[in-house]
C-alpha cells in the first residue's frame, strides 16, 4: 500500500462510492475516509426505484441497502463543486474545503431534463421514484417519453399501475440497447399487456400553457395526465471543469480507473479504457466492479491489474426478466438453448463476429455465474 496515503477522499455516495469505501477498507486501509453525497439518503439500489418501487402495492423498502460498515465520515446533503488537483484538495457547496491524499471521483450521472416549465416526471433519484409512484396511484393518463431501457420500465410500471400509457419512441423500443430480436420480444409482451407504442422520426416535450405534452415529428401532440421523461443521462462532471481532469468534457480512466496523480474515478461518471474502446458503461454491476478495481489502484497504483469484467444487464418489464451476460446489442437470431423465446421464456445465446459471446436468459431461473459460464468458448 501506498503508506503517503492518509486521508481519502470519495465524492458520490452511490453504489460506486459505497463500494470504493468497502473495498478501502477491506484492502486494509485504516485512514481517514470522508464520503460527500449530494443525495441526503444513504447508499440506496437506484435499479429497484424502476421495478419494485414503482409497484403499488409493495412497502417502500425495496431499494434499502444493508447500513454502510466502513466507518466513513459522510457528509450527506453536501456537493462537492471544485477540486484542485496540483493542491489536493475538493470545495464543497458550502464553501469548505476537503484536503486528501487520495480521492475517488464516483459522482454519476443525473437525468436529462426538457428544458420546459411545466411539470415532467423524470426517474433517477429516490425522490424522483416516490413522486412517480405518487403520481401513478390516482391511475392517471400517462405518456412516456423515450424508448430506452428506462422508458420502458416506467410504461411497464405504470401499466401495472392500471393506467393507460402511451410510450413515444424514435425507434422501436430498446432495440438500439438490445439489439432486434430481445427488443422485439419485449415490445410483444409489453403491446400484449397493454402498451401502446408510437415512433416517430422525432419528439420533443413542449409547454402547453403549463401542461406538457410530447410534440411528435409530424407535429400531432400525445396529450396525457402524466408526462414522464426517459431520454438519457448526463454524466455528473461540471464539479470537475476547472479542474484539467477532463478531456473534451468526459472524464476518462484508464483501465484501472486512475485518472491522475492520486485520483481515481468509478462508475456512471466515468468513461474507462477497455478492450472495446474507451466508454461509459451505466451499469450497476460495472459500478461495482470498477470502483473495486479503482480503490486498489488508489492504494497500490501499479500492483493492480487492469478490470476485465464481462459487462452483466437485466431489466425487469411487462412479466419479462431479462438478464443478459456480455456485450450488447445483440444482432441477428439467436441459438436457442433451451426453452422457447415465442412464449416468453428462453435460455438464448449469440456469438459476435469476434467469437466472443452474449448469453441471455429470459424469464428463465439460471444462477449468474451459469449465464456467465455459457459464455465461454465450447
Ligand atoms: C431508475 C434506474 C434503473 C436502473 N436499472 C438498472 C438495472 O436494472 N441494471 C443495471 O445494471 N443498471 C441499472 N441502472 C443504472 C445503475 O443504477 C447505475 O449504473 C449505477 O447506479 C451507477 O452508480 P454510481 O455510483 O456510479 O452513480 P450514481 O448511482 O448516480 O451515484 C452517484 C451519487 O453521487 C452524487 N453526486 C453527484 N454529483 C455530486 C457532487 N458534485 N458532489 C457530491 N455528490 C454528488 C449523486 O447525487 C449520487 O447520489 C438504473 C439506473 C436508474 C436511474
Amino acid at each position: 500500500m501506498t503508506t503517503a496515503l492518509r486521508r481519502i477522499v470519495v465524492v458520490g455516495n452511490g453504489i460506486a462510492g459505497l463500494t470504493a469505501c468497502d473495498t478501502l477498507r477491506a484492502e486494509g486501509f485504516d485512514g481517514e475516509i470522508t464520503v460527500v453525497g449530494a443525495e441526503r439518503h444513504a447508499p440506496y439500489s437506484r435499479p429497484a426505484l424502476s421495478k419494485a418501487l414503482l409497484k403499488l402495492g409493495d412497502e417502500l423498502g425495496a431499494h434499502e441497502l444493508p447500513p454502510a460498515t466502513h466507518e466513513a465520515m459522510e457528509l450527506l446533503g453536501v456537493s462537492a463543486t471544485g477540486l484542485d488537483v496540483g493542491a489536493r484538495r475538493v470545495t464543497l457547496d458550502s464553501g469548505d474545503e476537503l484536503p486528501y491524499d487520495g480521492l475517488v471521483i464516483a459522482s454519476g450521472a443525473r437525468a436529462r431534463r426538457p428544458d420546459v416549465e411545466a411539470p415532467v416526471l423524470t426517474l433517477r433519484e429516490l425522490d424522483d421514484a416516490i413522486a412517480l409512484r405518487a403520481a401513478l396511484s390516482g391511475c392517471p393518463e400517462v405518456v412516456v417519453l423515450g424508448g430506452g431501457v428506462l422508458g420502458m420500465e416506467i410504461a411497464s410500471g405504470a401499466v401495472a399501475a392500471g393506467c393507460r400509457v402511451t410510450l413515444v419512441a424514435t425507434a422501436a423500443p430498446m432495440s438500439r440497447q438490445l439489439g432486434g430480436f430481445l427488443a422485439g420480444m419485449v415490445e410483444r409482451a409489453a403491446i400484449a399487456r397493454g402498451l401502446r407504442i408510437v415512433t416517430t422520426p422525432s419528439a420533443s416535450i413542449v409547454d402547453r400553457g403549463g401542461r406538457a405534452a410530447v410534440a411528435l415529428a409530424d407535429g400531432t401532440l400525445v396529450e396525457a395526465d402524466v408526462v414522464a421523461s426517459a431520454t438519457g443521462d448526463h454524466a455528473n462532471v461540471e464539479w470537475l471543469s476547472a479542474s484539467g481532469v477532463l478531456s473534451d468534457g468526459a472524464l476518462v480512466a484508464d483501465g484501472r480507473g486512475r485518472v491522475g496523480d492520486g485520483v481515481v474515478a468509478a462508475g456512471d461518471v466515468a468513461h474507462w479504457r477497455g478492450a472495446s474502446g474507451v466508454r461509459r458503461i451505466p451499469l450497476w454491476t460495472s459500478a461495482i466492479e470498477q470502483a473495486k478495481t479503482a480503490a486498489r489502484a488508489l492504494l497500490r497504483e501499479d500492483d493492480v491489474p487492469d478490470l476485465d469484467f464481462q459487462s452483466y444487464f437485466w431489466t425487469e418489464q411487462f412479466d419479462l426478466a431479462v438478464k443478459a451476460v456480455g456485450d450488447l446489442p445483440l444482432v441477428g437470431a439467436p441459438e436457442v438453448i433451451e426453452g422457447d423465446p415465442s412464449a416468453e421464456s428462453a435460455l438464448l445465446r449469440w456469438t459476435h463476429a469476434d467469437g466472443s459471446r452474449t448469453a441471455v436468459a429470459a424469464n428463465w431461473r439460471i444462477p449468474i455465474p451459469k449465464l456467465r459460464r455459457l459464455t465461454l468458448a465450447a
